[in-house]
C-alpha cells in the first residue's frame, strides 16, 4: 500500500486508556482515512516514575479490543541511543546548558504564564563550560535556548498562530534532573526522526507546538543524518482537535478521565456502545446509540 505520508497515535502508559485517549485516537485514525496515511503507535513512555508494563500491553489491547489497526509501533524506552546522539549535537552547537535552579527557586523567581507555565527567566543561562563546567557536579536539568525565535504555524481547524517560545515558556528542559528526557524533546526527536508528516492530537497540548517546532528545526539542523533525520525542516500538518467536556462545558476531571476504557469493558460495554457515547460526549453526534468503528470514524472525517 502506498502512503502520502504519517500520523502518530502517542499515548503515555502512565494510567490506562479513557474517553479521551479514544477520541484522540478516532481523530488519528479519521485523518489517515481522510488523507490515505500510514498510523504509527507510538507507546511515550518518557515518564518512567510513572510508566507501568500493564498499562503499555493495556494499550495494545484495548485498541485491538476496539479494532483500531496500526501500521507499526514504537516505544520511547528503546529510543535513547537516538537522544543521546541528538542532545550531543545540540550541545555541541552551544543549545544547551545545565540548569541547577531547584523547584523552589524556580517558583519563586520566575512568572507564570496565562496557562499557568512558568516563563524560565534564563538565570543559568550563561555558556555550558563543558565537563568541567561545577554545575555538572550538582542536580540539574539541561534545557534548551529558545532564542527570541517567533514562530508561524499553522492548525488545520484553529487558524493561524504567531507565538514566541522565549515569551511562553523560555528555555525549556530536554533531559530532566534524573537524566531522562523530557516530552518536549522525545517528541521532537521521534516526529522527525520516524518521518510524521500528520500531528492529530488534543488541544490541550496546542500551547506546546511553537517550542516544538523551534526546537525540531535545530534537531534537523544540527542533528539531520541522525537515523531518519532529515537536514531540511519541514512543518508537518497540524490538527489540534477539541475536548470531551462534561455537562457545564468543562474539561473532564481527573476523576471522570480516570475513569478507563478497560473498566467498562470488564463492566460488559461493548466496543460499539463506547464509540457511541464517546462521539455524544464530544457533541459530534445527537444521541450515544452504539456505532461501529468505521462508521466513528467517519462521522468524524466529514467534521476535517
Ligand atoms: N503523549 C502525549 C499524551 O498522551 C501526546 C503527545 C503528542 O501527541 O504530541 O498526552
Ligand atoms: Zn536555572
Amino acid at each position: 500500500m502506498d502512503y502520502s505520508g504519517k500520523v502518530r497515535f502517542a499515548p503515555s502508559p502512565t494510567g490506562y486508556l479513557h474517553e479521551g485517549h479514544l477520541l484522540s485516537a478516532l481523530y488519528v485514525w479519521a485523518a489517515a482515512k481522510k488523507w490515505n496515511l500510514h498510523i504509527h503507535l507510538r507507546i511515550e513512555d518518557h515518564d518512567r516514575g510513572r510508566t507501568r508494563q500493564a498499562y503499555i500491553d493495556g494499550i495494545r489491547e484495548d485498541l485491538d479490543w476496539l479494532g483500531f489497526e496500526y501500521q507499526s509501533e514504537s516505544i520511547q524506552s528503546d529510543r535513547q541511543e537516538i537522544y543521546r546522539s541528538v542532545l550531543e549535537k545540540l550541545t555541541e552547537a552551544g543549545l544547551t546548558y545545565p540548569c541547577t535552579c531547584s523547584r523552589k527557586q524556580l517558583e519563586a523567581e520566575n512568572p507564570r504564564s496565562e496557562t499557568g507555565e512558568i516563563i524560565y527567566q534564563g538565570k543559568c543561562s550563561k555558556q555550558d563550560g563543558g565537563a568541567t563546567d561545577e554545575r555538572y557536579a550538582n542536580p540539574h536539568n539541561l534545557r534548551f535556548r529558545t532564542s527570541d525565535k517567533i514562530i508561524e504555524w499553522n492548525d488545520c481547524r484553529l487558524g493561524h498562530f504567531i507565538e514566541k517560545p522565549a515569551s511562553q515558556c523560555g528555555d525549556f528542559p530536554i533531559q530532566d534532573r534524573d537524566g531522562f528526557f523530557t516530552y518536549q524533546f522525545c517528541v521532537c526527536v521521534d516526529d522527525q526522526e520516524q518521518n510524521i508528516t500528520h500531528i492529530v492530537r488534543g488541544e490541550d497540548i496546542r500551547n506546546s507546538t511553537a517550542r516544538q517546532i523551534l526546537l525540531s528545526q535545530k534537531i534537523c539542523q544540527y542533528a539531520g543524518g541522525i537515523g531518519n533525520i532529515s537536514r531540511d525542516y519541514h512543518s508537518p500538518l497540524y490538527l489540534h482537535h477539541g475536548l470531551i467536556v462534561d455537562s457545564t462545558g468543562k474539561k473532564l476531571s481527573k476523576r471522570e478521565l480516570a475513569h478507563s476504557i478497560r473498566q467498562d469493558k470488564e463492566a460488559g460495554v461493548s466496543p460499539e456502545e463506547l464509540l457511541g457515547r464517546v462521539l455524544f460526549k464530544a457533541n459530534l453526534a445527537s444521541d450515544s446509540s452504539p456505532l461501529p468503528l468505521d462508521e466513528a470514524i467517519g462521522i468524524i472525517v466529514h467534521t476535517l
